[in-house]
């Protein structure tokens, strides 16, 4: 493993607490020491409190924060002596240790401090570090582990039994250190859990980490034959394989396990693959998590293959063979977070995209793991009480709980057509911030990558099989499509009937109507496999109610869109698929009005520009941003009940009303 270290970079960061914050970062920057939130570190300096007295602080990495992006305010400032004398206790609950560890903070605002903050108290050292890392979970979780650990390390480890993270541990940690620990000490390793390494700086603590994990990727290669280093993370991307509407199958089935509509997001990547191919695949990976900290996000092990109803069954037996030691423990929904399946690969579940991606991190870690460890002659897990005991855990519920309620389309997915600008634009903006994961396809995308809610698909609505493959990797990236908004289309010409160009005619057809009944085609099976029912919004046009002279190949089209809408309202009612029109008039913040245009029309008829936006009943502009939050708000609960609708949204308009 590559020493990051780098002097300079280092002394931009002031103080011993500077100091700490850089040598954290650089552990997080490494996905195969620690993995979002995972792993900690702490030092310990001398500060002067508010009456002028000297008081020795312990600054110890803050709950919820992550050690890649942690900022100094992302430590816990705590009384040393104070914790220091906790593990004196002969026990304590989590709920006391969490309250007795906020009484001695020197800020009242500063986060919880870490679980093991009495434990990096206990050790005698001004800087700790501790990780997850891989290739030490690799030598631990094996038959002979202790073994292995005594024959690469000898007495220069203190080897910890596993015990959960809590008070409970730190007492074990300061026994063994007290037993174990001599001159030679480099680091402590936690069986199952991860490694401790520690010095007078940071800087050492991260050397030490950087040698001693450096030490069991050598020995995972010549033990093992495994490079440890060739992380399944970096694995060679790859198409993915398998068909859309499996994947959207099983989704549906597990949204309902779940009880609620889940994302199920694919990582098709070459060792994903090939792992999940593996004709041994149900008897390693069905062992346990690489470290039990990852039962949050994966559950105790993955789905293998296809049948939900087994995992859900054994999942309910795991719990009924649990429960009794936790008195009052409510069971977690049983659907799994990470399936293996032959043909699709890995996948993994989630309420956001987010949380998709960091169950398909922790699970390619784990293959590193489960086969490293298979080449020291077979991986094994801690037994199901142990993971049990931290899957409902008081302290990692209340971790999950913290990264946020659910918005209201939060685990669905909205297809939306035209989504580079304009009223599809705003349409994928809204469901965004209403928690959707959103395929937004147009003719040229405007490739703004940032958003992983979002993914841009480049296709033509009028090219039937340019469009159906934008479906089918919008499918393959989600999971499945929940809700489909037409929004792509085109004013044409205005010229009168008289004027019509007969091409005008035809591009303006094909893609206000064509382009509709083409995405209606290749959605169908989707929707139908929506878990809580499809949902279908066509934006149609105030002048389907209220045409006026010019346009016609325009107005002809969103009638003839209108009705193609309430024929699909009428045959899908049976799939439990909604369908509504929304008619909205003078949207001109869209690309179709320039301001030249829009004041040209008002000079028309002798008013201002600004007039000629409000020239509506109500006197008020419609936005696109309207359009998109009034759409994005028909996609939700409260019009489950309503098919074949057509909502106007102009400000009121005397014709149509
Ligand atoms: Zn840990």
């Amino acid at each position: 493993m590559k020493n990051l270290w780098n002097a300079d970079e280092a002394a931009k960061f002031s103080g011993a607490l500077g100091e700490c914050v850089y040598g954290s970062r650089l552990l997080g920057a490494e996905s195969s020491l620690v993995l979002h939130g995972g792993g900690n570190t702490s030092v310990k300096a001398s500060e002067t409190d508010i009456h002028g007295d000297p008081v020795d602080v312990l600054y110890v990495k803050g709950s919820g924060w992550d050690l890649a992006t942690i900022e100094p305010q992302g430590f816990a400032p705590l009384r040393l002596d104070a914790v220091k004398r906790l593990a004196e206790l002969p026990s304590l609950s989590d709920t006391e240790m969490v309250n007795q560890l906020r009484l001695n903070l020197l800020d009242a605002s500063a986060p919880n401090p870490s679980v093991e903050a009495i434990l990096h108290a206990s050790l005698p050292f001004i800087a700790v570090q501790h990780t997850h890392a891989d290739a030490a979970l690799a030598l631990t979780n094996t038959n002979d582990g202790e073994q292995r650990v005594r024959e690469l390390w000898g007495t220069s480890a203190v080897i910890v039994p596993y015990v959960m993270p809590g008070f409970d541990l730190a007492k074990a940690c300061a026994v063994e250190f007290d037993r174990q620990a001599n001159g030679d000490t480099v680091a402590m390793v936690l069986m199952n859990h991860g490694v401790f390494t520690f010095g007078q700086t940071t800087e050492q603590a991260y050397n030490k980490m950087i040698e001693v994990i450096t030490e069991a990727e050598d020995y995972l290669i010549q033990r093992a034959g495994v490079d440890i280093k060739r992380s399944a993370i970096a694995a060679k991307p790859l198409s993915a394989g398998g068909s859309a509407l499996d994947q959207a199958t099983l989704r549906n089935e597990l949204s309902r396990t779940a009880g609620r509509s889940m994302l199920l997001v694919r990582t098709p990547n070459e060792r994903a693959n090939s792992f999940a191919a593996r004709s041994d695949l149900r008897e390693i990976a069905s062992r346990g998590p690489a470290t039990p900290d990852h039962i949050i996000r994966t559950k105790q092990f993955p789905l293998i293959g296809r049948d939900i109803q087994e995992f859900v069954s054994n999942y309910h037996s795991y719990f009924e063979r649990n429960q009794s030691r936790f008195p009052g423990v409510q069971e977690l929904d049983p659907a799994p977070r990470v399936v293996l399946d032959p043909d699709l690969g890995l996948l993994t579940a989630g309420t956001k995209v987010r949380e998709c991606e960091i169950a398909s991190d922790i699970y390619l870690h784990t293959i590193d793991v489960i086969e490293a460890s298979e080449g020291l002659g077979g991986f094994v897990a801690l037994p199901e009480t142990d993971l049990f005991e931290v899957e409902y855990w008081e302290l990692e519920q209340a971790k999950l709980a913290k990264s946020g309620g659910s918005p209201a389309l939060a685990g669905e997915v909205a297809l939306v057509t035209g989504s580079a600008s304009g009223i599809g634009r705003a349409c994928a903006d809204a469901f965004v911030r209403q928690g959707a994961a959103v395929i937004g396809i147009d003719l040229n995308t405007s490739g703004d990558p940032a958003n992983p809610s979002l993914l841009e698909l480049s296709a033509d609505v009028t090219d039937r099989e340019s469009l159906t493959a934008a479906v089918q990797a919008g499918v393959e990236r989600f999971g499945g499509i929940d809700i489909v908004v037409a929004a792509a289309g085109i004013f044409g010409s205005s010229n009168e009937i008289a004027e019509i160009v007969e091409t005008d005619w035809e591009t303006t057809l094909s893609v206000n109507l064509n382009g509709v009944s083409n995405l209606l085609h290749a959605t169908h099976p989707f929707l139908t496999l929506a878990p809580a029912g499809g949902r279908v919004l066509i934006i149609g046009s105030k002048n389907v109610p209220a045409p006026g002279k010019g346009a016609a190949a325009y107005s002809a089209s969103k009638a003839a869109v209108t009705q193609l809408g309430r024929v699909a309202a009428l045959e899908w009612a049976e799939d439990g698929i909604v369908v509504n029109m929304i008619h909205p008039d003078g949207v001109f913040d869209t690309g179709l009005w320039s301001q030249e245009l829009v004041e040209q029309r008002a000079a028309n008829y002798g008013i201002t520009a600004d007039e000629y936006k409000r020239r509506n009943l109500l006197g008020k502009e419609i936005t696109s941003n309207d359009i998109g939050e009034l759409v994005a708000a028909m996609s939700g609960d409260l019009f489950r009940q309503i098919t074949g609708a057509q909502i106007p949204i102009d400000g009121g308009s005397d014709r149509v009303i």
